[in-house]
């Protein structure tokens, strides 16, 4: 596990004014948001973490007004974000950016998903050995990323299966172009060089660099995004304030968020920006 940096996040509604300020200040918005822990509660089954209404009545109404680009930037896979949240003018990241729809940002294209897929077999191959008959943690197999996953596993079977999942990973990893990320009762392999905050930088650089960006996320991937945007926007971390973070603020849930969201929007239209 990596340690984290940072330090402890300010609870938004503590903020509330200067926030309202720099968004009634800004010409444009850059919204980015994650998805899992963000927009919706983290579920035992990542399948049945689906939007409520209302979460997709926000998305779609803040999509759709003038001066505010939308994003959802995951680590879930293009086809199952379009599936979840079925609205046009989204902008979507999967894989932590290694999917973008549409084609903004350049990441995907340096990508030799082939190679990233061979890898990734290579890493199941040595799974399967070491595990042999044994507990193995559930895989998720997004097509050019894995996810194990020990949710609702018992702490020490957890543990085990973390390390042999380690162990497989450390007798491929010589040359091979895959890491491997903790996540929360997850660990992912995916593509080395990608990273959700060097890719949505470079995609609001390519959309919108004079507008205001605005960040969420609730896991330890989110903290690269918090880290990429620390110098130009809101950073919001979702969850516990007990946690240091890059992320300057905090809000305690996703129900927090949506609602947040919902005040984004108001702010947007006082300003007279919403063209409404
Ligand atoms: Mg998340």
């Amino acid at each position: 596990m990596t340690a984290r940096k940072g330090r402890q996040p300010v609870e938004l509604e503590r903020a509330r004014r200067s926030v309202k300020a720099r968004i009634m200040d800004a010409s444009s918005l850059f919204l980015a948001l994650d998805y899992d822990g963000t927009l919706v509660p983290i579920v035992a089954r990542p399948e049945m973490a689906r939007p409520t209404e209302a979460t997709i009545a926000i998305l779609e109404s803040l999509s759709q007004t003038p001066g505010i680009k939308l994003a959802i930037v995951s680590g879930r896979s293009l086809e199952v974000l379009r599936r979840f949240l079925p609205i046009p003018n989204l902008i979507l990241s999967g894989l932590h950016g290694l999917e973008i729809w549409p084609q903004v940002n350049r990441v995907a294209s340096r990508t030799d998903v082939h190679a990233v897929r061979v890898d990734l077999d290579r890493l199941l191959l040595a799974l399967q050995e070491k595990v042999g008959g044994g507990n193995s943690p559930r895989i998720e197999d997004k097509r050019h990323a894995l996810a194990f996953h020990f949710r609702g596993e018992k702490p020490t079977v957890a543990a085990r299966m973390r390390k042999v999942v380690h162990e497989a990973f450390e007798e491929i990893k010589e040359g091979a172009r895959i890491k491997l990320v903790p996540g929360k009762q997850v660990l992912e392999a995916r593509a080395e060089n990608v990273d959700k905050g060097e890719s949505t930088r470079s995609m609001w650089e390519q959309l919108a660099p004079s507008s205001l960006p605005i960040v969420l996320g609730d896991d330890v991937t989110d903290e690269d995004l918090f880290g990429a945007f620390s110098d130009v926007g809101i950073t919001v971390r979702v969850g516990k304030a007990a946690r240091k973070s890059q992320a300057r603020y905090f809000l305690k849930s996703p129900a927090d968020v949506i609602t947040w969201l919902g005040e984004i929007q108001a702010i947007w239209r006082e300003a007279g920006k919403a063209g409404n």
